[in-house]
């Protein structure tokens, strides 16, 4: 499919994310007004709520755009999904009829601020990456014993913390957690030194389920994907971690990218997961291209310096797609709902500038990286903001994701001797 031309002009630029084949899903405010939900469609936002009070839109009997998320029209289902995607491409295309009742309700996006563009309603990460897998098992238990046997049977995962996840240009805050590295006897309360990022997607989804689920149904109940960044504190994960898994390490935030990028927009862009090495279990097995080639990229700018990409990957070196993950998630009769978000987990490639973590990129703090400024990092200093980006890329067009990005803040004094 080649780029859709739209009467909005800044979209048919050349590479610009947000083109008519994109239409990606956000809530914005401008100065004096609430947050609302908004189409972009190349340098504007289309304000969706006074598109449906004006009538543009009427997808249901009932206001689906007065409050501040997309969760209304996900719980709709896929046909309004689909009728929605329909509508806006025939009030935005070229040769849109209606141009005149539209204009008016664009909103230059410069002069919006975003917003979380859904409610989360669970919050589950998964460790689905092989190669990020290999690497941190690499590291811990040696090269022979890397993947836990049971990694290439089932999307290992954890359940996070909804109230913990925030929209893109959120500061984020230095934790204070219990460390105690290998030489100590006894732990201690610091703030974290191995702070970290997780380059990751989040699978949003959007439709309930009462019992286990196929991955056929399980790539239908998903909305649209963001990326993700699953801030990590390494070194309270190192003591706290057995048996039970990440609990603090995992829980001072997660950030997403602002946009839903929708399903119907990524279709082209569908790629196979990789070459299994045990076939998996019926309730896993693949049922059709459910991976999507996406590029990703990382910058890290220390505070006042400009940014170093330190890793370029792309979604499709996952090993289990989200539609795998949500299945498995389901096995249990484990209900899901309309705003959960799975955590795809780190997406690594094979080689060492395709990793999506400091603790990769540096092996374990031993091998700091070099930043175009000189500086090193290891891990995360304060001050660092983090840039994640992505996009898919089309014939002639470009599916952009918006950045997720976050700075990082010193650690407050000692929250427990104030
Ligand atoms: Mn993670």
């Amino acid at each position: 499919m080649p780029l859709m031309k739209s009467w909005v002009t800044s979209a048919n630029a050349q590479g610009h994310p947000f083109p008519l084949n994109n239409l990606p899903y956000g809530v914005f405010s401008t100065e004096g007004t609430d947050p609302r939900p908004g189409v972009a469609i190349g340098d504007m936002i289309l304000d969706m709520e006074a598109a449906e009070a004006d009538g543009l839109i009427t997808l249901a009997d009932y206001p689906l755009f007065d409050v501040p998320f997309w969760n209304e029209l996900m719980e709709e289902g896929p046909a309004v999904w689909a009728a929605l995607r329909a509508r806006l491409n025939a009030l935005l295309a070229e040769d849109a009829s209606e141009r005149d009742k539209v204009e008016p309700l664009l909103v230059p996006m410069a002069e919006a601020e975003l917003h979380m563009p859904f409610a989360v309603s669970e919050f589950t990460d998964f460790y689905a990456g092989r190669h990020h897998a290999t690497n941190v098992g690499t590291m811990f238990r040696g090269a022979e014993n890397a993947l836990p046997p049971n990694w290439l049977h089932i999307p290992i995962g954890y359940n996070g913390r909804a109230s913990s996840v925030v929209v893109s240009g959120t500061e984020i805050r230095r934790p204070w957690g219990q460390l105690k590295s290998p030489d100590q006897d006894l732990p201690a309360f610091l703030p974290s030194r191995r702070f970290d990022l997780e380059l990751e997607m989040g699978a949003i989804v959007g439709m309930t389920s009462d019992g286990p689920v196929s991955v056929e149904e399980a790539d239908d109940m998903i909305f649209g994907y963001v990326l993700l960044n699953d801030w990590s504190a390494r070194d309270i994960q190192a003591w706290e971690y057995q048996p039970l898994g990440p609990f603090q390490a995992k829980a001072t935030a997660t950030s997403i990218s602002p946009w839903i990028v929708t399903k119907a927009a990524l279709e082209p862009f569908r790629v196979d997961t990789p070459e299994r090495q045990f076939e998996l279990l019926d309730h896993l097995k693949d049922a059709g291209p459910m991976l999507y080639d996406i590029k990703l990229a990382v910058d890290l700018a220390p505070e006042g310096q400009p940014a170093t990409t330190i890793a370029r990957t792309n979604y499709r070196e996952m090993y289990y797609s989200s539609a795998q993950q949500l299945a498995h998630h389901s096995t249990s009769g484990c209900p899901m709902n309309v705003g959960d978000l799975l955590g795809s987990g780190t997406i690594s490639g094979a080689t060492k500038p395709e990793r999506g973590s400091l603790l990769e990129l540096s092996w374990g703090g031993k091998e700091p990286l070099t930043l175009d400024t000189g500086e090193e990092r290891a891990f995360l200093e304060d001050g660092d903001t983090l840039t994640l980006k992505g996009f898919a890329e089309g014939d002639g067009y470009i599916i952009g994701f918006g950045d997720c990005t976050g700075q990082l803040l010193p650690a407050l004094d000692d929250p427990y001797k104030r």
